[in-house]
């Protein structure tokens, strides 16, 4: 239990179920609290109309509809990007950033999507994080806290009341296969009967926890697995990846197979180009070897300068050149993030705390990249 000042958000799941178990309240009230709760924010969970008198002190003394507040809001000039900073009640900060596509264009159309009805949300699932990857600004935090499934859920409560969300990215700060029990009871929570979001709109990503690779198919059917590899050789991951030496390539590619041996789809596999450091021929064909057997779609993220490392961005040509090996020779379905250096949705490490908006970045539909 925590400290007796801090309360549990309503969407805690499991602490609300015990919680009403334990004074003898059947949990089918959780969902009442929610419907109500979603409909009426500034409410407290214990106003909720036709709950148990026995319900309402306990949950006045340990819950609060919202633990987290919005700090500060800022909305790219174009309108396709919205960052929100978000504050959870110990005084940690975390951010969630809304993408917004347009269903009416058609899929890999060359451009960005501006304005339009499908909204992506970029949650994060720890404050910091320890995994420590060299290219990374949220590596060099470590890890500050993980954060509970309330915690993760209130961050699509707070992006719905900016805009409808339809799609969930777990690729905001945090390895979210390290905080695994809050994000698996977070998704299913939002693909509930509350926030009904489609499994197959949700993309997990991770750096390869292996031994959660192999349990996240059955704990989380339908949903995305995103796949951040960033190198094809033991020794080169090791550099980019230090985790890594813990969770070796041959091992990672196992667990890949008997994931979607289980799941039956398609991974994304996340690679951040860095000039010089993994964007030559040579680790192309490398890649594709690695690749071409396996069911993904390779996305090549242009690494993001704002993140501070001594890394450089992949020029536009080398870029081409490294997608036209893969595509060309070993026929790896691979797509491209075109804004060099600002797109935040590309992989976990990419989205930067103190990065404006005001610059819009060129976002790619997820949707689109997870379908198979
Ligand atoms: S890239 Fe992802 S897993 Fe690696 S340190 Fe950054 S947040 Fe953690």
């Amino acid at each position: 239990m925590e400290q007796a000042s801090r309360k549990y958000s309503v969407f805690d799941v499991e602490v609300l179920k015990w919680e009403l178990e334990r004074i003898g309240v059947k949990a089918l009230h959780v969902f009442t609290i929610w419907t109500h709760v979603l409909a009426h924010p500034d409410t407290e969970a214990h106003d909720v109309p036709g709950l148990p008198f026995a319900a309402i002190d306990m949950i006045k003394e340990k819950f609060k509809t919202l633990t987290s507040q919005v700090k500060d809001q800022e909305t790219s000039a174009d309108g396709t990007t919205t960052k929100l900073l978000i504050q959870l009640q110990g005084g940690q900060s975390v951010e969630a950033v809304i993408m917004r596509h347009d269903a009416g264009a058609g899929k890999y159309a060359g451009g960005p999507r501006q304005g339009g009805s499908r909204a992506t949300l970029c949650v994060s699932s720890q404050v910091g994080c320890q995994m420590g990857c060299t290219f990374c600004a949220t590596g060099t935090m470590g890890l500050k806290g993980n954060l509970s499934a309330g915690e993760i859920v209130e961050q699509l409560v707070h992006a719905s009341q900016v805009t409808p969300i339809r799609n969930i990215v777990f690729m905001g700060m945090g390895e979210p296969l390290n905080n695994y029990k809050s994000v698996v009871e977070g998704i299913q929570i939002m693909t509930g009967r509350c926030f009904g979001l489609s499994p197959s709109h949700i993309t997990v990503s991770t750096v390869g926890v292996i031994p959660r690779i192999l349990s996240i198919a059955n704990d989380l059917p339908g949903v995305n697995l995103a796949l951040s590899l960033h190198a094809p050789t033991q020794e080169l991951r090791c550099q980019i990846v230090p985790t890594a030496k813990a969770y070796p390539l041959h091992k990672l590619m196992a667990a890949l197979n008997s994931y979607q041996t289980i799941s039956r789809r398609r991974v994304l596999v996340e690679y951040v180009m860095l000039a010089g450091i993994n964007d030559s021929d040579e680790v192309a064909h490398q890649l594709g070897t690695l690749l071409k057997d396996h069911n993904v779609t390779l996305n090549l993220i242009p690494y993001n300068p704002a993140t501070s490392s001594d890394y450089k961005p992949t020029s536009q040509e080398d870029l081409t050149r490294f997608q036209k090996i893969l595509r060309g020779v070993h026929g790896v379905r691979t797509t491209i993030r075109q804004e060099m250096g600002q797109d935040i949705a590309g992989a976990c490490g990419q989205l930067v705390i103190s990065q404006s908006v005001k610059q819009s970045p060129k976002l790619t539909d997820i949707e689109d990249m997870c379908s198979s």
